[in-house]
């Protein structure tokens, strides 16, 4: 079973169940059945760990929701926010105020080009929301390109251009909103066999829709530079900079969503960085101050930041650049700077995760791909790896969920909180995971991948 909590209050079962009891009664908790759930009840958290009132310490290999990626409780961004709480706790959006200023100054020095602008959100779903507003008022155009494989949040117009299943519920048809297949080898619905292949079938399918819709009711592309949730699906070399080219050649504002591979997770400050690509607008959240304290935004380049510099923006929120948050951002992008933690994610990915995932891949049948960078990857398990055939069906709950269900159960046992999304696990910890940690992952993920061996044709399973 897990290992013990080394640091925190000692175990304290009872406590425990009172916060469970209390959730249960009152929490309505995101996608999520509310009467089949039982969620952990944690005392406390601390660099890549947490712990429960039991007394469990667990590894998290999914930094919260792909978020803490300076890790838990670090000293100096708590610091910064009693220091910031003690100063200024809250302060209208239309000041000018230092914790803001700063915070924008720091992303607009590390984002690429001339993303010079900052308007500040909430967390990422508004980001989206804002972003494509902004294209949207920036061309006079209506339509929104996204791609299937995707998130970008859940709020209205987010979750329609999401192309992933959550969409389904509320989905309000394709008004505004056009999907179209990003480039993904190892699943291509054209079985190109190459990256090179399958990128020029992407590009030539996304300039065929953008044909097909008319180009001038094309607002905006929007992409995730490492489609994140959807699988972590690197893209082949080229096809970013082709959806660029395609973007300028119709008049088309190209947006990459950088909330989730942003601010250290692919060992570069963003993703965009791996690919030398600059959007029109880039949205940001999670890794900007690790969620210490809500926060997201919009990088805005010089073009688009032009269109409103004489008329207004038409939007904005109550706590937009909150002072808290910013602070906790101020603190969280000096230490990343001054620690070397992106280029300590990206060494971590070179020469720990990246080769024990793929040794881990050799002896378990299970895997059928590896794929990432830094802290970002994705073991995407299969039943059989001649044919691909994921380990559960697209979507699947209950029963048909279940080899998924054991893989996670059999890494919870072994001490590592798992991502886990329908076929696949990310492997995503903190930046600031040590080698000794990643190393102890790797250990109790091999454990559980015996749980999902036991699933393949290899094995005769089920
Ligand atoms: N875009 C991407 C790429 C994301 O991964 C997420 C969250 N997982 C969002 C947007 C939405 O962010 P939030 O949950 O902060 O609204």
């Amino acid at each position: 079973s897990a290992a013990p909590a080394p640091q925190g209050p000692a175990p304290d079962p009872a406590a425990g169940r009172a916060v469970h009891a209390a959730d249960r009664a009152h929490v309505f908790h995101s996608w999520s059945a509310q009467g089949q759930i039982d969620p952990l009840a944690v005392a406390g958290a601390e660099g890549s760990y947490f712990w429960d009132y039991e007394g469990n310490r667990y590894l998290d290999f999914a930094s919260g929701l792909v978020f803490t990626n300076i890790g838990y409780q670090h000293p100096k961004v708590v610091a910064a926010v009693q220091e910031q709480a003690a100063q200024l706790c809250t302060f209208a959006p239309a000041f000018a105020i230092e914790a803001r200023s700063e915070a924008a100054r720091l992303i607009a020095e590390r984002t690429p080009g001339d993303l010079d602008k900052i308007f500040f959100t909430n967390g990422g779903a508004d980001a989206v929301e804002h972003a494509l507003r902004m294209a949207r008022v920036h061309t006079g155009r209506p339509k929104v390109l996204s791609t299937y494989r995707s998130y970008h949040g859940g709020t209205q117009q987010a979750i329609n251009v999401t192309g992933d299943p959550r969409r389904w519920a509320s989905d309000t048809g394709t008004a505004g909103t056009v999907h179209f297949d990003g480039p993904h080898l190892y699943r291509s619905p054209f079985w190109s066999r190459t990256e090179e292949q399958e990128c020029a079938r992407a590009l030539e399918h996304l300039e065929r829709t953008i044909q097909m819709e008319g180009p001038a009711t094309v607002a905006a592309v929007i992409l995730e530079t490492v489609p994140g949730t959807a699988g972590i699906m690197m893209p082949p070399a080229g096809y970013l900079a082709g959806v660029r080219e395609l973007c300028d050649r119709y008049g088309i504002v190209f947006i990459l969503d950088e909330v989730m591979a942003g601010f250290g997770r692919t060992g570069t400050w963003f993703a965009a960085d791996l690919y030398d690509v600059v959007p029109d607008l880039m949205t940001f959240a999670k890794g900007v101050n690790s969620g210490y304290v809500p926060l997201g935004g919009v990088a805005i380049s010089q073009k688009i930041a032009e269109t409103f510099d004489q008329r207004p923006y038409p939007g904005g929120l109550t706590y937009s650049g909150h002072p808290l948050a910013c602070g906790a951002a101020v603190a969280t992008l000096r230490t990343m700077a001054e620690e070397g933690i992106v280029e300590h994610a990206a060494h971590i990915g070179e020469t720990v995760l990246g080769p024990g995932l793929r040794e881990l891949a050799e002896r378990h049948p299970s895997v059928g791909e590896v794929r990432g960078v830094g802290v970002f990857w994705a073991l995407d398990l299969v039943r059989d790896r001649t044919t691909r055939e994921p380990l559960v069906p697209y979507n699947a709950s209950g029963k048909d969920n279940a080899p998924m269900a054991e893989f996670a159960a059999a890494a919870k046992r072994a001490g590592l909180w798992p991502f886990v999304n329908m076929n696949r696990t990310h492997v995503v910890p903190p930046c600031t995971i040590t080698e000794a940690e990643a190393k102890e992952g790797l250990a109790a993920l091999d454990e559980a991948l015996s749980a999902a061996d036991a699933h393949t044709a290899e094995a005769g399973g089920e």
